[in-house]
C-alpha cells in the first residue's frame, strides 16, 4: 500500500505532516488524541485477514450466520429515483407469503440458531422495498423467530408510510430497532414528505416515543448533489416533528444504482462544495450527532490507535463476510438485501456450503482502493458496482469519507486542517476535492 503525507495546517497558519500507511494504520507526526472519540488503544491482537472474494475466489457462507437478511420482496409503495434497488425490480419475480411457513421451518435446518442456540449474537433484518407492504407476511415472520429464538435482535428500515398506531405497537412490543428513510429538505427528491401529514407526523412521534429512549429508533438520510448537509437533514425532520432533536444516521453520499443516481451524484467541482460543506459540519462538531459519522469515525481511530491492517478490512456493507447472508423466502441466497434472483442468486440456504458469491470485488482487488487514502474509512463502496456506477460511487465516497477523514483529523490533532494529500510514491489521488483553498 502507499504512504501518504497528510499536509495540515494550523489555526496560525503554522502547517505539518503527518506520514499515514493505510496498510498498516500506522501514522506518525503529531501525537494524535484520539480521547476525543471516546477511543483508548486496545491490547495488542492478532488481525486475521478477510478472504479477499472476487469472481474467481468467490465468498463463502456459513450456518454460524450473525446477520440473517431476510428478503421479503422488492414491492414499494413509494417509486423514489435513486432508489438503491430501483434496477433490480424489474429482474424479481412476485414475492410467494405462502413460502412465509417453509421458510421459518427450513432456518432450524440451515441456521445453527445462534451463539446460544437461541438468537443471541444474531440480528435479523427485514428487507422490502418496503417491508411494511409486507405486513402480514412480516408479522408471521418475526414473531415465529421471536418464539423460537427470543434472543435474537431485529431491525427494520421503512419509509413510515404505511406505519399507524397498531404497527407502531407491534414493533415495539417484538423488540424491532428501526430505521426511517428520511432526506430532510432532500424528500421530495423522493416523493410526497410524510412528515407533512398530521397523521404520520403523530405516528412517527409515538414511534419516538416508544423506541427512542432504548436507541431504537433513527431516521436515515441519503445525501445527493442537491442537498448533502446532515445538519440540515435532522433540523428540517426535528423542526417538522416539533422535537428539539431527531437521532439521525446516513449513508453518506449515495451509491448511483441507476441513470437517476448518476444524475443526482455530484459531478467536477459540486464535490469540492460538497466536500467543504461537509467539513464544515464535522469542524464545528455538530455532524457528529449523527450515529453513522460518529461510529465510521470512531472505528477509524480505534484503527489507528490499535494498527489495524487494511487485509483486515472487509467491505463496508459487510456483505462479503460469511456471516452474513441475504436470503428471500424461497431459501434463495443473494448478494445483497438489494439484490434478487435469478441475477444476484449465489446459491441456496439448504445447501449452505454450495453457496458461492461470485459477482463481488473486495476492495484489495481495486486499483483505485489499493491506493486510496480513505479505504480504511470507505472499505470499497459497493462490492458489485463495474464499469461507470463504480466510478461515480467510488467518487462520491471518496468525497465523504477525505471529509470524514479531514473532521477526525482536525479533532484528533486540536485543530489541524488537512490541506493536501500526496502519495509518497506519486500515485494520483483520485480527485481534487481536497485542494487547499477549496477545502478552507
Ligand atoms: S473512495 Fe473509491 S478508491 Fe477509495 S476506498 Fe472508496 S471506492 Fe475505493
Ligand atoms: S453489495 Fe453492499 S453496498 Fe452494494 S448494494 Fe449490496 S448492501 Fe449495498
Amino acid at each position: 500500500m502507499p504512504l501518504f503525507d497528510l499536509h495540515l495546517e494550523t489555526p496560525d497558519s503554522a502547517t505539518f505532516t503527518l506520514a499515514y500507511d493505510t496498510g498498516t494504520s500506522e501514522i506518525a507526526g503529531a501525537a494524535l488524541d484520539y480521547a476525543v472519540f471516546g477511543v483508548t488503544p486496545s491490547p495488542p491482537r492478532a488481525w486475521p485477514a478477510v478472504a479477499a472474494v472476487s469472481p474467481d475466489c468467490p465468498g463463502r457462507k456459513t450456518a454460524a450466520a450473525r446477520v440473517i437478511k431476510i428478503s421479503l420482496g422488492l414491492a414499494c409503495n413509494r417509486a423514489c429515483g435513486y432508489c438503491s434497488q430501483g434496477s433490480e425490480r424489474a429482474h424479481t419475480g412476485a414475492t410467494r407469503p405462502g413460502d412465509a411457513p417453509a421458510f421459518i421451518a427450513g432456518l432450524a435446518d440451515w441456521w445453527d440458531g445462534g451463539e446460544d442456540g437461541r438468537g443471541g449474537g444474531t440480528r435479523f433484518e427485514f428487507w422490502g422495498g418496503e417491508p411494511l407492504v409486507y405486513w402480514k407476511t412480516l408479522k408471521y415472520l418475526a414473531e415465529a423467530i421471536r418464539e423460537r429464538w427470543p434472543n435474537a435482535a431485529f431491525s427494520i428500515i421503512t419509509n413510515g408510510d404505511l406505519l399507524d398506531g397498531e404497527k407502531v405497537g407491534w414493533l415495539d412490543r417484538v423488540g424491532f430497532a428501526v430505521g426511517l428513510s428520511h432526506d430532510g429538505p432532500g424528500q421530495h427528491l423522493r416523493g410526497p414528505d410524510p412528515l407533512d401529514d398530521p397523521e404520520r407526523r403523530a405516528v412517527i412521534r409515538d414511534l419516538i416515543e416508544r423506541l427512542g429512549p432504548e436507541g431504537r429508533v433513527s431516521f436515515n438520510c441519503v445525501l445527493t448533489a442537491r442537498h448533502y448537509s446532515l445538519v440540515a437533514a435532522e433540523r428540517w425532520i426535528a423542526d417538522k416533528l416539533g422535537l428539539a432533536t431527531v437521532p439521525m444516521a446516513t449513508e453518506g453520499l449515495m451509491l448511483p444504482y441507476d441513470a437517476t443516481g448518476m444524475l443526482l451524484s455530484p459531478k467536477g467541482a459540486e464535490h469540492d462544495v460538497i466536500y467543504a460543506s461537509l467539513l464544515g459540519e464535522l469542524i464545528e462538531g455538530s455532524a457528529y450527532g449523527n450515529v453513522s459519522v460518529w461510529k465510521a469515525t470512531r472505528a477509524f481511530a480505534q484503527g489507528l490507535a490499535d494498527g489495524r491492517p487494511v487485509t483486515a478490512l472487509g467491505q463496508r456493507c459487510g456483505m462479503d463476510r460469511p456471516a452474513h447472508i441475504a436470503v428471500d423466502l424461497q431459501g434463495r441466497a443473494l448478494t445483497c438485501q438489494n439484490t434478487a434472483a435469478p441475477k444476484h442468486q449465489i446459491g441456496e440456504v439448504a445447501a449452505i456450503g454450495d453457496i458461492r458469491l461470485a459477482r463481488a470485488h473486495h476492495h484489495s482487488l481495486r486499483p483505485a482502493c489499493r491506493a486510496c487514502p480513505v479505504v480504511q474509512l470507505c472499505q470499497g463502496a459497493c462490492m458489485f458496482f463495474e464499469g461507470a456506477l463504480w466510478e461515480q460511487a467510488c467518487d462520491n465516497s471518496f468525497t465523504y469519507y477525505t471529509a470524514l477523514l479531514a473532521g477526525a483529523l482536525y479533532h484528533m490533532t486540536g485543530g489541524g486542517v488537512l490541506k493536501a494529500i500526496e502519495s509518497r510514491d506519486g500515485t494520483p489521488i483520485r480527485q481534487r476535492s481536497i485542494e487547499p483553498e477549496k477545502a478552507a
